[in-house]
């Protein structure tokens, strides 16, 4: 798309994005506009830096009629105090042309302030999740009219534990409404996330292929399961002269704790761990460890890794597979930098092979793979997720699941899939904690 007057937009918006210097409109923008105008739920996959604030905005702001209306209509959650002030900021600019009323809303400063800003009324409101709940609780922010709700930044959001302020939030909206969320990597959280609470999201993603990856040498390894892929490491690792600077990824915070603990013995002190759960000192003595070659091998979770100044890894090591492809390109990029050849090797079990072919279709490379080694041990171990799941019925119940055609059907208003579709999913999780034996695997090393 060559303008951003291909998009059909109003003249204000026109002549916003002209101030602001911008020609046309970013891969994410074009494709998000249209989906955003039909009012369908959005998944958008993009990073910072894509234009992905204008690319919700945009759709948005184009359908936002003027109004004296005081509760507003549209919600923007983001996970931090900087990202209100900036995403404010940038809402500003947008909307130059425009009577666009826009508030931030964060914790940590005065709360009365707020209140009485959201009293003279308010259109747009950008805030951090806890700040936001809180003065909907108090009834300063009346959510009823709320026709848009934006989730920046999913990935952090959850990797912080604001999954309870979302929660919250979602029981006071209005079930009518369009959600829109953005992530720059697609965690087992946010999947989570979306399932419960999003019905039939469309997927935004702009593919990365072409990326250049003429500097990083790839590989990969069919591994059986998680112990396994801990005494396949442990073995490469032994090689200390090719294994020089090693970042390893893991989708998880409890796996993450989980790898070092398996390989905190042989590798004690040459081994770090960070993710949010832990303390930002913490975090930062980690990194400079490993910064100042203290330290050979980071284990870190994709979404901490992503704010990280880390430089010469020789080897990214992929201890799972990401299921989003994109998630791949992030990991391995943190390698092959300034025109040094980097590392990439990818661990996969069989279960992992639909989301391996799925990297190389985006990348149109296939990853030479190599053999297993024969003399690093196969561990037959198996952790939690690793385990078939068994769903055991409710001895209690009388009534058999199996509901047959003359059950009668919900009514309409009693069916109410959104928001509480997740609801049973986690029960069962929960169940089968208890009853299965505890195991190395097991153990509650961090919280997730
Ligand atoms: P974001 O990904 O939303 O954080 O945006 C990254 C940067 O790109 C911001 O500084 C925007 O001002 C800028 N930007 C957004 N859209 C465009 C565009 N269509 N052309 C040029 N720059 C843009």
């Amino acid at each position: 798309m060559e303008s951003f007057e291909e998009l059909n937009i109003n003249r204000q918006l026109l002549n916003a994005v002209a101030d602001l210097g911008f020609e046309k409109p970013t891969p994410i923008q074009e494709e998000a506009f249209p989906v955003g105008m039909s009012g369908k739920n959005i998944v958008g996959i993009a990073q910072t830096g894509t234009g992905k604030t204008l690319a919700y905005m945009l759709p948005i702001l184009q359908q936002l009629k003027y109004s004296k209306v005081y509760k507003p209509r549209v919600i923007i959650l983001v996970p931090t105090r900087e990202l209100v002030v900036q995403v404010v900021e940038q809402i500003e600019f947008f909307t130059k042309y425009m009577n666009t009323r826009v508030l931030g809303v964060y914790g940590g400063v005065n709360i009365k302030t707020q209140m009485g800003a959201l009293t003279r009324g308010q259109d747009i409101i950008v805030g951090t999740p806890g700040r936001l709940y809180d003065l909907a609780a108090n009834r300063s922010l009346l959510l009823q009219d709320v026709k848009k709700l934006v989730i920046d930044e999913v990935d952090v959001m959850l990797d912080l534990g604001f999954r309870f302020q979302l929660n919250n939030i979602f029981q006071l909206l209005p079930e009518k409404r369009q959600n829109i969320m953005f992530s720059a990597t697609m965690t087992e959280d946010v999947e989570i996330l979306i399932n419960e609470n999003f019905i039939n999201p469309e997927f935004i993603a702009i593919a990365l292929s072409g990326t250049p990856l003429d500097n990083i040498h790839q590989s990969c390894y069919l591994v059986e399961n998680f112990y396994t892929k801990v005494n396949l490491l442990t073995h490469l690792l032994q090689d200390k002269e090719t294994y020089q600077k090693i970042l390893v990824f893991i989708d998880s915070k409890k796996n993450a704790d989980r790898l070092f603990t398996a390989m905190e013995e042989s590798f004690w002190s040459e081994l770090l761990v960070i993710h949010s759960n832990k303390s930002q000192n913490n975090r930062l003595a980690a990194i400079e460890r490993f910064n100042d070659n203290n330290a050979r091998v980071l284990i870190a979770t994709d979404v901490i890794a992503r704010g990280l100044d880390l430089d010469d890894i020789t080897h990214v090591i992929n201890f799972d597979t990401p299921k989003f492809p994109e998630n791949y390109m992030h990991r391995i990029g943190r390698t092959g930098r300034a025109e040094k050849m980097g590392h990439s090797i990818l661990f996969s079990t069989e279960n992992e092979q639909d989301a391996k072919k799925e990297i190389e279709k985006l990348m149109e490379y296939g990853i030479p793979s190599i053999d297993f080694p024969a003399d690093v041990k196969v561990s037959k171990e198996l952790t939690l997720d690793e385990q078939p799941r068994i769903i055991e019925k409710n001895p209690h119940k009388k009534r058999s699941y199996e509901v047959g055609a003359s059950f009668h059907e919900k009514k309409d208003k009693n069916k109410k899939t959104h928001n509480l579709g997740g609801g049973q999913k986690i029960k069962i999780k929960k169940a089968k904690k208890y009853k299965n034996p505890i195991s190395r695997g097991q153990k509650p090393k961090g919280k997730r």
